[in-house]
């Protein structure tokens, strides 16, 4: 029985992977024909992007209230909006983007035409994660599309129901030729990922980072790595306690935490965490009333996996408990939680949160608390709050970080015209917006000579004579 079982298992994987070589080989062979390089096949495709966006809304709603019980605002403003704003931001920009740029010449090129010329850069591999499965998986898209390239998409599929869904839409909506669905976990991934993509864009986890690169390094294939990390919220000197809470309540337990630009800890003097922690309770009950597991606006941890690591955190953490803490393992629910005496070698400072547990750790001055951040690895987005402009300036410029938001949380990554992506140990490359379409692009310098200036080459002929040196 066992020998057929592996036998059988062997098969379904051999079958899997000629289906994803299949699908591949028509993508490549669309991108050879030059399919998707039109202007108005990428038009085109983006209005049809944007059309299964807004005709499938409501199933898109339900399929993320199944795999992580959304709130449905939270849903349209995270999934739906950030997408749709995408798709028309690219439909309006589409043709200045595909313009070529010329450059500033010298006097030996004087007479040519100098400019980059954006291409696509072939069939591109998207793998998303599962928190926002809808936004990372087709944000992407929206830049690969509009720089001409063919795209596969490889969902999560820890969000089941948004990933079948995606695999059902896409294709109904998209060109089959140039847009293709792979479903599939880790193994699958793994499969797909030994053949030759164009580029890889990845969002996800950073010890998943490590195998994409490394599978890329075999073809040389250039790779974005949209990742998280820990992302710190420091709070200092003077400001409007109660706007600074439910701000940072806001950006930290939305989608219960499960945001790689979620505040992941706070660090604030003791005098500033005694003020706090009345506004946060105060903001927390005022959000999500005094029973937040009956609440409809708070979302659930995605899988068993999640809530035990989430759980298992709690329980080996030296921290105080100072708001919530309670657990339901049925109903995947953890209460927002908020702990204080939280140390730097505590368990929920190793690696990234990803849930709605706040530690608030206490520092004494701000070069203590920038010291802290800079000791770490650089975060995807780092946050203060401060009213004071020399207190943000001071740690801006003695940062790094991904993005930089002051005085809120999230909201940084919803304007298009920022660079969207983290740097260090939080990823490579950017996206949303221009940056999309750069991403997918191939920036090609190309000089068209003239004939005309001939004589002056001479300068440049052997035999060559010094004196012409600095022509
Ligand atoms: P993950 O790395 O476990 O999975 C991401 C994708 O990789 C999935 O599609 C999965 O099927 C695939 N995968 C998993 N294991 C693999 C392997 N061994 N080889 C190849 N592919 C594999 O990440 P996740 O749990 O889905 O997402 C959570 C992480 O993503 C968090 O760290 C979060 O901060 C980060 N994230 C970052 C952004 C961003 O834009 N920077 C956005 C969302 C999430």
């Amino acid at each position: 029985v066992c020998r057929s079982y592996i036998h059988l298992f062997r098969c379904v994987t051999r079958c899997r992977m000629e289906e994803q070589k299949e699908v591949l080989n028509r993508l490549q062979r669309s991108f050879r024909s030059g399919v998707p390089l039109p202007e108005q096949f990428r038009l085109a495709q983006l209005d049809a992007l944007l059309k299964l966006m807004t005709e499938n809304e409501d199933q898109i709603l339900a399929a993320l209230h199944q795999d992580l019980n959304k709130p449905k605002f939270e849903a349209v403003l995270s999934d739906i909006e950030m997408v749709t704003n995408e798709i028309c931001f690219a439909i309006n920009n589409l043709h200045t983007w595909m313009q070529p740029e010329y450059v500033s010449k010298n006097l030996a090129t004087k007479m040519d035409d100098c400019f980059i010329r954006r291409e696509p850069l072939g069939v591109v591999l998207i793998i998303g994660a599962w928190n926002y499965p809808v936004q990372v998986t087709l944000s992407p898209l929206v830049g690969a599309i509009a720089a001409g390239n063919c795209a596969l998409l490889k969902p999560s599929e820890i969000s089941q129901a948004t990933e079948k869904l995606l695999a059902e839409l896409i294709p109904k909506y998209l060109s089959q030729e140039c847009y293709a669905v792979v479903c599939g976990g880790a193994e699958e991934t793994k499969k797909l990922l030994e053949n030759r993509f164009d580029h890889i864009f990845y969002t996800g986890s950073q010890p998943v980072a490590r195998s994409i690169l490394q599978a890329a390094a075999v073809h040389l294939t250039p790779v974005t790595l949209e990742l998280g990390g820990k992302c710190p919220c420091l709070i200092y000197g003077n400001l409007d306690i109660k706007a600074a809470a439910k701000r940072l309540v806001w950006a930290k337990f939305f989608n219960a935490g499960q945001s790689c630009v979620a505040p992941d800890y706070v660090l604030c003097t003791p005098q500033m965490r005694d003020d706090l922690i009345p506004a946060i309770r105060a903001t927390l009950e005022s959000f999500y009333t005094s029973e937040p597991q009956k609440c409809p606006d708070m979302a659930r941890i995605v899988t068993d996996r999640h809530w035990n690591r989430l759980t298992e955190m709690l329980r080996k953490s030296a921290g105080k408990v100072v708001m919530g803490g309670e657990s339901d393992q049925q109903d995947r629910y953890i209460a927002p939680t908020v702990l204080v005496d939280v140390q730097e070698s505590d368990v929920l400072m190793d690696e990234e949160i990803f849930g709605p547990i706040m530690p608030i750790l206490t520092i004494e001055t701000l070069e203590e608390g920038i010291d802290f951040v800079n000791r770490r690895e650089k975060p995807l987005a780092l946050y203060v709050f401060s009213d004071d402009s020399k207190v943000v300036t001071t740690v801006l410029e003695q940062t790094s970080s991904g993005g930089f938001c002051s005085n809120d949380g999230i909201v940084h990554m919803t304007l298009q015209s920022l660079p969207f992506g983290g740097v260090g140990a939080s990823g490579m490359g950017s996206y949303h917006g221009h940056w999309g379409f750069e991403t997918f692009s191939h920036r090609r310098g190309c000089m068209m000579r003239s004939w005309v200036l001939e004589p002056i080459n001479v300068l440049r002929y052997p035999p060559y004579q010094e004196s012409s040196l600095g022509w």
